[in-house]
């Protein structure tokens, strides 16, 4: 990129919205991902939907890519820029624009934070249901939806893309405009606001998002259950289903991921499989469901946990992929985030632990299991090329049989660069058809190029 543009592109906004210093190029060139990083030429931070739509009509003229960012906790590298393109940080637009209390709506910028919209949301009662776990304190609505998020409580209340009434978006032509409305039962043409969600920053720039929220429970209770097998922890959470329970939260967490934690935090649990529960609604309700629970677990060989006075079932569960991380030194993680239809749970548990073996690779399976997600973490060192190759081996054998099995390569983090080789193994001819969606949307296709699928 010439200096010329360059020029042009800082002088569309205030001197401390915009940097090439390497600092700040450093910290926008990586997400969360184990992907290498990929240092952007700028990176300008905007703070209008004006400033937004200026920048998007310079770099279309100039055929300059853009990836937007949030806050870059994304775990695909869909947050990895391109080395001739420039990152479009909209984490300084925090404001809430609207707020409809009596109609559960809230109208917001994109960089707000998850959990600063619920602090503000709680004093009326009010919640943003699709919390995404252990990124809560940093993901952005924008990048939410940019993602689809789920995560703990989408059992019981969905994930972001259902709570998504309308959006403010600037195509890759730089055009402004508004699609969806405030209607919550709507049968009026194609659903833009639903093709949005999930684009990882391929079709349009969210510049505001309208949505649904949630009140908060009258009441919440969480229980915790040992199993003396990860098979039967994972039949167990597919009965729960199975009889309609009204449940909040189901975290699976496999003896390997205990023993990491035990490592990690010397929190001195049974190794053995575990769930955790949680139940939200009046008191009795929650009581009937949980006593409901703990009958379909005891089964199954399922025992009530009893922590210690100063655990938390979630504050444990929130530590489970850091302890992976610390769990070898020198191995890297490679994660998936498979999800299939509920009852093969069991199966897609025993698959992962036996194609490890199989292969001589470290395993360790948990998530969001109540909507049939898993999170296989493979351990494997990169530097040792054929250990690391026989991971991604592992990898692609447990995303393929979730194909087999009905299911999609992404649960909640998306495709990114990280799972787009089985992009098309998955969604067949219809990638084509996605293809001539992002012409319309970006015809020049500068936005957030090489994620998902090529062009
Ligand atoms: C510890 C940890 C735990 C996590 N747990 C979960 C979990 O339980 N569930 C889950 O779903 N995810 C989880 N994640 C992944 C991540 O937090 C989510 O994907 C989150 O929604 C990303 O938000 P972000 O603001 O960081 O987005 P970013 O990483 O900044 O961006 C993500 C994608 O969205 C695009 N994007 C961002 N903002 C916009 C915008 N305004 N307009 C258009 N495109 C945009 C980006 O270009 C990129 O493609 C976790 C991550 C970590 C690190």
């Amino acid at each position: 990129m010439s200096t010329k543009i360059l020029d042009e592109l800082a002088s569309l906004v205030p001197s401390d919205q915009f940097s090439t210093h390497p600092d700040q190029l450093a910290v926008v060139a990586r997400d969360e991902s184990t992907l290498p990083g990929v240092t952007p030429m700028a990176v300008i931070w905007a703070r209008t939907t004006e400033e937004i739509s200026k920048i998007v009509k310079v770099c279309y003229n100039n055929e300059i890519p853009i990836t937007t960012r949030g806050a870059g906790s994304a775990l695909e590298g869909s947050t990895i820029p391109l080395a001739d393109g420039i990152v479009l940080d909209v984490s300084r637009m925090t404001k809430i624009l609207n707020y409809w209390p009596d109609d559960l709506q809230v109208q917001v910028e994109p960089g707000i934070i998850y959990d600063d919209l619920n602090n503000y949301l709680k004093n009326d009662g009010l919640f943003f249901p699709p919390s995404p776990g252990g990124s809560g304190d940093i993901a952005t609505v924008g990048g939410m939806i940019s993602t689809n998020a789920s995560g703990i409580y989408s059992v019981k209340y969905g994930g972001t893309r259902e709570y998504v009434l309308a959006l403010e978006i600037i195509t890759g032509t730089g055009e402004i405009m508004t699609i969806g409305n405030r209607a919550i039962k709507r049968s009026s043409g194609y659903n833009l606001v639903d093709l949005l969600s999930g684009s990882e920053g391929t079709l349009a720039i969210i510049s505001s998002a309208t949505i649904m929220l949630a009140g908060l429970p009258e009441d919440r209770l969480q229980t915790a259950f040992v199993f003396g097998s990860d098979i039967n922890a994972a039949k167990a959470v597919s009965e729960m289903r199975r009889y309609g329970l009204d449940i909040a939260a189901i975290e699976f967490l496999d003896r390997a991921i205990v023993q990491a934690l035990n490592q990690l935090k010397e929190y001195k649990l049974s190794e053995s499989p575990m769930l955790f529960l949680e139940f939200h609604g009046p008191k009795e309700a929650i009581t009937s469901n949980a006593e409901l629970a703990e009958s379909i677990c005891s089964e199954l060989d399922g025992k009530p946990l009893t922590l210690a006075d100063n655990q938390r079932p979630w504050e444990i569960r929130h530590w489970a992929t850091e302890a992976v991380k610390h769990r070898k030194p020198g191995y890297s993680i490679m994660r998936n985030d498979v999800a299939f239809p509920i009852s093969c749970l069991p199966e897609m548990v025993e698959y992962c632990h036996k194609v490890a073996r199989k292969h001589d690779i470290t395993m360790h399976t948990f998530g969001h299991v109540g909507l049939g997600l898993l999170h296989a973490l493979i351990l494997a060192r990169r530097d040792n090329t054929d250990e690391w190759h026989r991971a991604g081996q592992v990898n692609d054998l447990i995303i393929k049989r979730t194909l087999e099995l009905g299911g999609t390569i992404s649960g909640e983090h998306g495709i990114g660069l990280g799972h787009k080789n089985l992009f098309a193994t998955e969604h067949g001819s219809a990638v084509d058809i996605m293809r001539k969606i992002k012409q319309q949307f970006d015809p020049k296709h500068i936005l957030n190029p090489g994620k998902i699928f090529d062009m």
